[in-house]
């Protein structure tokens, strides 16, 4: 609440640590995690390294449990045992709330926009992981509170330019279609200021046109040195964009490799059998 002192709109570190935590190879590391749900283990004693700046996909049939340890990752889940680090720094114990102060942004699977705002003030949400201002100040309008406005308007705007979506910067966000309703949901992700961005299905449902522009987005912010964690269904989709694919079925990790790799390995095409999407 209070109004004095210095502004600081910065990207927030990843941890409040000593440590330089950009020194970390790792943007994520999920250790032995298991997470149950009474008898279903959906996540099961399960390992995956994420470098810094790749795109990473995690594929699996239906119920393989890519949603939960997407969930176990962001901290909307508790994991049963295991641990998640974060640029070298455990947050297992973490609330997603502070992970998400600390650089974790999830595109959730189904994600609707704030009807009653346009575009521009929908990417504009997500800056609220960053900013100062509270309802009390909101309401007090302190000239710093005006130069932070300024600056979440600045800051959503450039990342609807990220996802292609600045000339729709002004119109209700209800009247988008469905492709560039995802984009942005990318685009108020973005707007956290994110280290590592976590995506569940953000292609589920689109057309081919749609999901190349997503594809291609994606592929945009990994030139940006963004860490992406992509978790899909479509091993079509994921083709297109990963340089690494790790697999799930039933809850364990079955092969991890690129794209090429995964799709010949015997064990993927069992847990697909039957599936058109491989
Ligand atoms: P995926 O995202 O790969 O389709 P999920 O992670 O959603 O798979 O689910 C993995 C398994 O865990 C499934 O058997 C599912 O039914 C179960 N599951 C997921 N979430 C819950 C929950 N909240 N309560 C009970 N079971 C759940
Ligand atoms: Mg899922």
């Amino acid at each position: 609440m209070q109004a004095s002192g210095a502004v600081r709109i910065g990207i927030p570190p990843i941890v409040e640590s000593a440590d330089p935590t950009d020194a970390a190879d790792l943007a994520c590391e999920v250790r032995g995690v298991t997470k149950s749900f009474g008898a279903v283990a959906a996540v099961a004693d399960v390992d995956v390294d994420v470098e810094r700046g790749s795109l990473t996909c995690l594929i699996g049939p239906n119920g393989a449990g890519k949603s939960t340890l997407l969930g176990c990752i962001s901290g909307f889940l508790r994991v049963d045992t295991g641990s998640v680090l974060v640029a070298g720094h455990d947050v297992t114990r973490w609330t997603a709330h502070r992970r998400a102060e600390a650089g974790l942004a999830t595109v959730f699977q189904t994600t609707r926009p704030l009807d009653q705002l346009d575009v521009l003030e929908n990417a504009m949400v997500g800056c609220h992981a960053w900013t100062r201002a509270g309802f009390v100040e909101a309401m007090f309008r302190a000239p710093w509170q005006r130069r932070e406005e300024r600056q979440i308007e600045e800051h959503g705007y450039h990342c609807l330019e990220l996802v292609g979506l600045a000339d729709r910067a002004n119109v209700p966000a209800g009247s988008l279609p469905l492709g560039q309703l995802r984009l942005l949901a990318v685009a108020r992700a973005l707007a956290q200021r994110p280290k590592v961005l976590l995506l569940d299905e953000p292609a589920a449902g689109l057309r081919s046109g749609e999901k190349t522009r997503l594809a291609e987005t994606l592929l945009g912010l990994k030139g940006r040195g963004l860490t992406q964690i992509l978790v899909e269904h479509d091993m079509g989709f994921v083709g297109s964009l990963a340089e690494r694919v790790v697999v799930l079925d039933r809850g364990r990790v079955i092969a991890d490799g690129t794209p090429a790799e995964v799709r010949e390995d015997t064990r993927v095409v069992e847990a697909y059998l039957g599936s058109a999407t491989l």
